[in-house]
């Protein structure tokens, strides 16, 4: 691991919070930015979602029935829940603060009335929207993905438009033109906020150290 991304811990964990419309890229930008060695956990969501074929329970997602998100919703176990195209997802509570109580980053990869309830219950949550370059470029990554009916993909164009119309609600805006110019930035846009000085609180100290001692 380079130096620059060793240096990235910080002492108070930082929330991240990626959200857009589905088929932006969020996915393969997570991917990257989890293998780039920055001191980041990912925060697995729970969905009733059937997985995908590459997709492994409790990495990509927790894959839960009705009735066990039924029963995560009614222990209040959710820091925020949504249903996205017919599907429920939901972030659980407990790993998400207990990792940034012990000063240990996360990310999360959500929908847009996910990210809204996490930033009103989390007001320091970091929010970044990844919108896609234009309309046809996202009908493009849905029908590229081969998952999905044309049926399901018009349905995720007409949600997509409305995702769209929050953009202006969320701190940074990323459009995902060049997969690694998006990629540069996001990691750009989280080494700066975990080198802000309220998150460097030993490191803060010791400057004030030194500068008392000269
Ligand atoms: P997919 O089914 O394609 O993996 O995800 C569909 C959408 O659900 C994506 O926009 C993704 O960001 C969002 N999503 C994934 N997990 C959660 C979650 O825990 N909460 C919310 N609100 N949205 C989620």
């Amino acid at each position: 691991m380079n130096r620059l991304l060793r240096l990235s811990r910080p002492d108070r964990g930082a929330l991240f919070v990626l959200t857009g419309p589905s088929g932006t890229g969020k996915s393969t930008l997570v991917a990257h930015i989890m293998a780039s060695g920055v001191d980041l956990v990912f925060g697995v969501s729970a969905t009733t979602r059937a997985p995908r074929a590459h997709e492994v329970d409790g990495h990509h997602y927790r894959f839960v029935d009705d009735t066990t998100f039924d029963r995560l919703v009614a222990d209040n176990a959710l820091l925020e829940h949504a249903d996205v195209y017919h599907h429920r997802y939901g972030t659980p509570r407990e790993s998400v603060l207990s990792a940034l109580e012990r000063g240990q980053s996360v990310l999360l990869d959500i929908d847009v009335q996910g990210a809204r309830q996490v930033k009103s219950s989390l007001a320091e949550a970091v929010t970044i929207f990844v919108c896609p370059p234009s309309p046809q470029d996202l009908r493009r990554r849905l029908e590229a993905r081969g998952t999905e009916s044309a049926d399901v993909i018009d349905r995720r164009m007409k949600m997509a438009q409305e995702q769209l119309k929050g953009a202006p609600e969320f701190e940074y805006l990323l459009v995902n033109d060049h997969l690694e110019t998006a990629q540069a930035v996001l990691l750009g846009i989280v080494l700066a906020e975990l080198h802000r000085r309220g998150r460097q609180a030993v490191t803060a100290d010791r400057v004030a150290r030194m500068a008392d001692s000269s």
